[in-house]
């Protein structure tokens, strides 16, 4: 009789990037490489070619203020077009009166981009396909590392499952769907995992 004591919720999330790193395909030699985050950028470096990019996880917020030639009112235009975002002057109308004027762009900090999730199977910074990806009738069924996906075995390979103690609320197995906890299924998915631990 095998016994787990689940991990606390977080321990395995796009967030937890930023400590183990989430293991990915390379877009462009198909190896596998790293995303890991740092408090203002994600970064993807591979393994095999080497070939690195790296994304600002800074939130901006772009608009345009001005006073109003024509009013004579100070106002706050935001622009949240991301074509507009790129240029530094934007003709936008006065909210009080309509007019239209000529400003200039400004961007202003705004917030570090944490809210992160596993979408389709691709991580959220750069979009790269997770390297322990497979399907279970239709759906993703995925691991961030190595880690994750020892974890994933354990725990529903495990006869016997206990939520972590001082975590009362959820614990890392409410994240996962229901059709990989559902008992019929169980056994079909650890193969699928165990195989992808062997690739
Ligand atoms: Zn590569
Ligand atoms: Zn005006």
């Amino acid at each position: 009789m095998s016994r787990i004591v689940d991990e606390p919720y977080f321990t395995y999330s796009a967030y937890s990037a930023l400590i183990s790193g989430i293991q990915v395909k390379c877009p462009k030699c198909h190896g596998a490489g790293i995303v890991t985050a740092d408090r203002d950028n994600a970064r993807f470096r591979c393994l095999s070619c080497g070939h690195q990019e790296t994304c600002d996880r800074t939130v901006y917020r772009y608009d345009v203020h001005n006073q109003c030639k024509d009013c004579g009112r100070y106002y706050r235009v935001d622009i949240e077009e991301e074509a507009g975002q790129h240029f530094s002057v934007l003709r936008v109308s006065c909210p009080y009166c309509g007019a239209a004027m000529s400003g200039e762009v400004h961007r202003t900090a705004q917030a570090f981009s944490y809210m992160a999730e596993i979408k389709d199977g691709k991580e959220p910074w750069f979009g790269l396909e997770l390297w322990f990806l497979s399907s279970f009738q239709g759906k993703p069924v995925w691991a961030l590392n190595r880690e994750h996906l020892a974890y994933l075995i354990a725990y529903l390979s495990a006869d016997l499952r206990e939520k972590p103690p001082g975590y009362p609320k959820k614990n890392q197995a409410d994240h996962l769907p229901t059709f990989m906890k559902t008992a019929k299924n169980r056994e079909r998915i650890v193969k699928l995992l165990k195989k992808m631990q062997e690739g």
